[in-house]
Formats: structure tokens, C-alpha cells, sequence
């Protein structure tokens, strides 16, 4: 028996897609995915692609989200977007700290906290992410890294905030390298982030937020993962990029048990 938090699968299609080709994929999932609803669908295309993306999602299950916001709500922050920009052009979601944009890009916690206050103010839903490098791992450091990343990025919020926060478990060399972390490693990071969010906030809330997985999440993969108790769902990257691909990761998925009893 499963727990009862919704799933989320969420695509990241980083800078791929224009307006036009995330349109097309949008009517070709939209398809593929109508008996599906009990999983929150959520696709995150570039900045340019999302009015498009969220005009051919409308009246569908899917959603849409951001890749990035900044914390200000407007000002001399050159190829940054705010908060109320995204509401604006319909976005619900936002990615917020993923590993790209830690590595190139020079986020750090503080700065992605300060993205998740903004993205909380203005009503969107964030999508926080934290993991570790593969020298990390191999060096057992692992839950020092990612519980410095949750302290770290999560700080300051009330229970009530964090609720509403995702938070995307992603080991960085699992990104984009094929290489998946087994069902067991992945789901005793999640169940280590739950415990430091139940030090963190309440136990209650720790227990409601929703945990996803990332890194080379396929279809033939996700079901084990997302069976895992503690993994909510997913960010998918590479397999985001088709319909089929990410339809068979929607369909492969768990059914959760509040809808199957
Ligand atoms: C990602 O970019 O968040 C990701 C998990 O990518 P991929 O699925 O391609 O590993």
C-alpha cells in the first residue's frame, strides 16, 4: 500500500522547442493522456514557448510550468523573468535551483530560496531541486549535500508554504547520462529528505510534500521508481522530449492508492 500525495510527473524540456514544435507536441500528448487523472501532468518548455504551450494545454490535464524565475518583481536583471510575468502568461509551475543552472549558472541555495519566496507570493506552484555529484556520492556525502541543499533552500518557510512545495530529488549524474539510480538508492534519498523536512517543518507536513525523482527516468524504468514509498512522482528531462516517450512514462506510472483503495 502506497501513501495518498498525488503524483506529479513533470517534463523539463530545457532549450529545446519552439513555440510552434511545443504546441504539436502538446495536441499529440494531449491524445495519449486523457484517461489520466489521477497524476498531476505538468510540461516546463523555454520562456518564448509557454503562452503557446499554455494555450494548446487549455481545457487538457496537463500543465505548465517555468524553468526558472527571479526573485524581484521587475528591474535591471537582465534575461530574468518575475513571478508575476509567469502568472501572467498562465504558468502554474516552476522549476526552481535544477542542477544545469547550479552548475552553469552559479545558483546557490540562498538564491533559490529567494526564487521560492517570489514564486510563493505570487501563487505559483515551485519545484525545488536539490542532489548530489557523482564525487559526492562515491565520497559518502551524499545526505550532507542534499540536506544542506533542503536546509538551505527551503529556510524560512511556514508549514503552510512548504505544503505546497515540490521537491525534485535529481543526482546529478544520473542527469541526461542514462545512468538511473537504483529504485533502493533513490528511495533512501527521498526517505532522508522526508526525515530532514519532518526536522525542518512538522511531521505532518513532511509526510504531505510531495517528493519527485530525477535522472534518466524512462518508461521502462518508472514504474519501480515511482513504486518506491517515498517517490511522488518525477522530473523527467530527455524522455520528456516525445509524446510517446512521456505518455509511456504516464502510463507505466503506479496507480496511487487512494484512487485504487
Ligand atoms: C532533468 O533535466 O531534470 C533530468 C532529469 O534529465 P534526464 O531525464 O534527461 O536525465
Amino acid at each position: 500500500m502506497g501513501n495518498c500525495r498525488t503524483l506529479c510527473i513533470a517534463g523539463n524540456w530545457k532549450m529545446n522547442k519552439t513555440a510552434a514544435e511545443a504546441k504539436a507536441m502538446i495536441n499529440e500528448l494531449t491524445s495519449m493522456v486523457a484517461d489520466i487523472n489521477d497524476t498531476d501532468i505538468v510540461l516546463c518548455p523555454t520562456f518564448t514557448a509557454l503562452t503557446a504551450a499554455v494555450d494548446a494545454a487549455a481545457g487538457t490535464h496537463i500543465a505548465i510550468g517555468a524553468q526558472n524565475v527571479h526573485w524581484a518583481e521587475n528591474g535591471a536583471f537582465t534575461g530574468e523573468i518575475s513571478a508575476d510575468m509567469l502568472k501572467e502568461a498562465g504558468v502554474e509551475y516552476v522549476i526552481i535551483g535544477h542542477s544545469e543552472r547550479r552548475q552553469y549558472f552559479g545558483e546557490t541555495d540562498e538564491t533559490v530560496n529567494r526564487r521560492l519566496n517570489a514564486a510563493l507570493a505570487a501563487g505559483l506552484k515551485p519545484i525545488v531541486c536539490v542532489g548530489e555529484s557523482l564525487e559526492d556520492r562515491e565520497g559518502n556525502k551524499t545526505e550532507d549535500v542534499v540536506g544542506t541543499q533542503v536546509t538551505g533552500s527551503l529556510a524560512g518557510l511556514t508549514d503552510e508554504q512548504m505544503e505546497g512545495v515540490i521537491v525534485a530529488y535529481e543526482p546529478v549524474w544520473a542527469i541526461g547520462t542514462g545512468k538511473v539510480a537504483t529504485p533502493q538508492q533513490a528511495q533512501d534519498t527521498h526517505a532522508f529528505i522526508r526525515g530532514k523536512l519532518a526536522e525542518l517543518f512538522s511531521e505532518d507536513t513532511a509526510a504531505k510534500v510531495r517528493i519527485q525523482y530525477g535522472g534518466s527516468v524512462k518508461a521502462s524504468n518508472a514504474a519501480e521508481l515511482l513504486g518506491q514509498e517515498d517517490i511522488d512522482g518525477a522530473l523527467v528531462g530527455g524522455a520528456s522530449l516525445t509524446a510517446a516517450d512521456f505518455a509511456g512514462i504516464l502510463t507505466n506510472r503506479p496507480r496511487n492508492c487512494c484512487q485504487c483503495g
